[in-house]
């Protein structure tokens, strides 16, 4: 689905999977692939939007849960893109990926980093700040596209709550100030990992104060 000229969105297909963001370019970002069990689905609705997979450079995730990143590898396999993440996503690969999936009895889907990213993410004329914004995992990322005030915001905050932080890699203070600092920035298009996205700055503002007040002080 088209949200703006070079960004799409695919929304989540069912259980341990979740939305993905697709920026078109030369080459083009696939932001979270989500579950192998649902792949062909997604590249069938991005072929539906005349994108291909081999279009796509480059791999990210907003954090390395299994509904995230699962597909990581399989998307690869399909498209040659790389797969490219932040340092502390690096640091918690075999926790998150390996272990997390043993705890639920999965088999872990292992995939390696082409590249470790910095705080910023070019490919061709798409420029994504990466921010650090830890609380629901240690490892949590957003992406921010500034000129056209996007952020992808992972499981950081949904429409009207939060992700959870109780798992081990949670922590609500870190949660809190992550949020706070997000709060700040000059957001049009709010997009979570799960659930619906928040569109118009207002719609935006709006969220950000519902979260403050009636979602934070009970974490
Ligand atoms: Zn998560
Ligand atoms: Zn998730």
């Amino acid at each position: 689905m088209k949200l703006l000229n070079n960004l799409f969105f695919y929304p989540e297909q069912g259980e341990l999977d979740c939305n993905t963001y697709v920026f078109t370019g030369q080459p083009g970002v696939i932001i979270d692939p989500g579950n192998p069990e649902f792949l062909a689905v997604r590249v069938d609705d991005m072929h539906q939007d005349g994108i291909e997979p081999g279009e796509i450079g480059f791999i990210v995730n907003t954090h390395l849960h299994i509904d995230h990143s699962a597909a990581n590898q399989a998307f690869k396999d399909i498209s040659g893109a790389k797969i490219a993440l932040h340092p502390v996503q690096q640091e918690n690969y075999r926790a998150r990926v390996i272990d997390s999936a043993r705890m639920f009895g999965l088999t872990p889907q292992e995939f390696k980093a082409d590249y470790i990213l910095d705080n910023r993410l070019n490919a061709g004329d798409i420029e994504l700040e990466l921010i650090l914004a830890p609380g629901h995992a240690t490892e949590c990322v957003c992406f921010y596209h500034r000129k056209l005030k996007v952020l992808v915001c992972g499981d950081v905050l949904f429409e009207m709550n939060t992700g959870r932080v109780d798992f081990p890699e949670g922590n609500a203070d870190d949660l809190k100030k992550s949020i706070e600092a997000l709060s700040l920035l000059d957001i049009e298009y709010l997009l979570p990992g799960h659930m619906g996205i928040v569109a118009g700055a207002a719609k935006v503002a709006a969220n950000f104060d519902f979260i403050k007040k009636q979602v934070l002080p009970w974490l």
